[in-house]
């Protein structure tokens, strides 16, 4: 990990993580500190990363409403509007939408590298002929 302020590597761990749980690291090269989601879009939530991502795929994999998404959160203690979760729905889907297509590249990818794809294409198809 580099210090998003000075690039430098010379960083030190501390023993204290912000209120989310995040790690805190302080920069010997510029003497700042700062915490895994510094410089990301996740910056200034009030809710972990990993629950921005849940909402997200409870709305566009599972079709979820707005305010259905709010009351399922709420009973696991997370509590916001709807309207939160339309406005990270708006930051964060292309963010998220990203991820999965990395993901399911480097699947198929890896699959390609054990030889569980043939990897045949039609000409100008994007499917691949799957063997197993
Ligand atoms: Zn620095």
């Amino acid at each position: 990990m580099a210090c998003p302020h000075c690039c430098s590597t010379r960083i030190t761990k501390l023993q204290r993580t912000t209120n989310l749980g995040y790690a805190v690291f302080y920069c010997r090269n510029c003497h700042c500190t700062f915490n895994e989601r510094t410089n990301t879009p996740f910056n200034f939530l009030e809710f972990p990363t990993d629950i921005v991502f849940q909402v997200l795929l409870c709305r566009l994999r599972y079709k979820l409403s707005y305010r259905d998404v709010a009351e399922f959160f709420l009973v696991r203690g997370f509590e916001f509007t709807h309207e939160t979760v339309r406005d990270w729905e708006e930051r964060f889907a292309p963010i998220f939408a990203d991820e999965l297509r990395a993901k399911r590249k480097g699947v198929i990818e890896a699959k390609l590298q054990r030889g569980v794809i043939s990897g045949k294409m039609c000409q100008g198809s994007p499917f691949f002929d799957v063997i197993s």
